[in-house]
């Protein structure tokens, strides 16, 4: 939709754009036309550093898509930015995905053109443990 076209064509050049309220300047995800604290109009958009937290997460069991994992967990991803985005988690195992843990936004594209936003451990944190 032209709501959230420029998110999507942030993710095909590889960035992570979060619409800010040009009035008061609070993020919104996922976008939409008004923002729902000041009921402005105007926005633009901020380009997120990829780094967050597992705010919560589901395991996936169905439906069966590929060319994903399964069952594959989704986690909601509180962006370091403040604001929450539903992405796939990669890399990590369902049962290995805990609350708090410190990801970071990889871009993947699958079948040629469709370029999608998800999340792996952060490094830092690999390093740690
Ligand atoms: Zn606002």
């Amino acid at each position: 939709s032209d709501d959230n076209r420029f998110f999507w064509d942030g993710v095909r050049e590889g960035k992570l754009l979060i619409q800010r309220c040009k009035a008061c300047g609070s993020l919104r995800h996922p976008p939409g036309p008004v923002c729902p604290s000041c009921h402005s109009f105007e926005w633009d958009t901020l380009q997120a550093s990829g780094r967050g937290t597992v705010y919560s997460f589901v395991v996936m069991h169905y439906p069966e898509v590929p060319p994903f994992d399964h069952p594959n967990p989704i986690g909601l991803i509180e962006l370091e930015e403040g604001t929450r985005l539903v992405a796939q988690l990669v890399g990590v195992k369902p049962a290995e995905v805990q609350i708090g843990q410190a990801v970071e936004v990889v871009f993947n594209t699958f079948d040629g053109d469709l370029a999608l936003p998800q999340f792996r451990l952060a490094t830092a944190a690999a390093t740690v443990a």
